[in-house]
Formats: structure tokens, sequence, C-alpha cells
């Protein structure tokens, strides 16, 4: 299960951020899940909802699915055309010269913290990340969550 692996992935790095940024508690993890990657947005969240309520830090915590349209681009007539809907053949000219041009991506967009030094009743959300270089998938190939399941 692909999505269990991310899942890992994302909570670890999370954590990571939550220890740098002294936050106890994180409100919500926006991910952004191309329209043709290999993850399920549904899976995605079972996943996280379980793995999440077995963490302090990440309980209550929200992942949220951001899709990315799939964008496929054709080398011989430099147009780009909607993947889902015509595959590998461009449909301006037939060609199968073309290439992904976005779509199949699956990275942190944005980790969303409650702040608690502000204020009691004064909490406001702040973002603290914003990167979506990171590449949850390269880091946890599929078949490799036995060996980092926790229980
Ligand atoms: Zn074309």
């Amino acid at each position: 299960m692909h999505e269990l692996g991310i899942v890992f992935y994302i909570a670890d790095k999370v954590e990571k951020v939550a220890a740098e940024n002294n936050v106890s508690q994180i409100k919500s993890v926006t991910m952004e899940i191309g329209e043709v990657s290999t993850v399920i947005p549904e899976y995605l969240v079972d996943c996280w909802n379980w793995k999440a309520a077995k963490s302090d830090l990440l309980k209550g915590c929200e992942l949220k699915v951001d899709l990315v349209p799939a964008v496929t681009f054709c080398e011989d007539c430099q147009q780009t055309y909607e993947t889902v809907k015509y595959g590998k053949t461009c449909p301006n000219c037939g060609s199968g010269n073309t290439y992904l041009v976005q779509g199949d991506e699956h990275n942190i967009k944005e980790i969303e913290v409650l702040d608690e030094n502000m204020q009691p009743g004064e909490k406001r959300e702040e973002y603290i990340e914003r990167d979506s270089s990171i590449e949850t998938g390269a880091y946890m190939p599929m078949g490799d969550t036995e060996d980092i399941r926790e229980d």
C-alpha cells in the first residue's frame, strides 16, 4: 500500500518541522496530489487518520488534498493538452511524441500549525512551510512499508 508509506513520510517530516519550530500541535497538512499519480487521495486520508490518531502532535490534524490536473506537452506541435482525456497521443496533431508536464506529483504543500505562544483565546493559524519541492515518493518505494511499521 503506497499511501501508507507516504503517510509515514509526511508524519516524519511534519514532526521534524514541528520540533524545529517548537510547535506542539499541527492543525492540518495539505498535500498536492497529481491527477495521474499512483496515490489515491481517499486511501491517503484514511491512512493519515489512522497514523495521526496515534501521535500527540498529530492528533486531530487534518490531511487536505489539493488535486493537480494532469497536463501533457506535445513536442511536435508544442502544445499542451489534458492527459486524462487524451492519453499519450496529442489531440492536436496525432503525435505520440509527448510527455507529462504535471499531474504525477505527491508533495507536501502546506503545514498549518496552531501557535500556542499567542494569548489564550487568541490562537492564530500560521503557515510555517511552503515547499513543493519535497518529493515524498522517492523515499518510500512501494513494498517498504512493512519495515517501518511501528507496531
Ligand atoms: Zn501535437
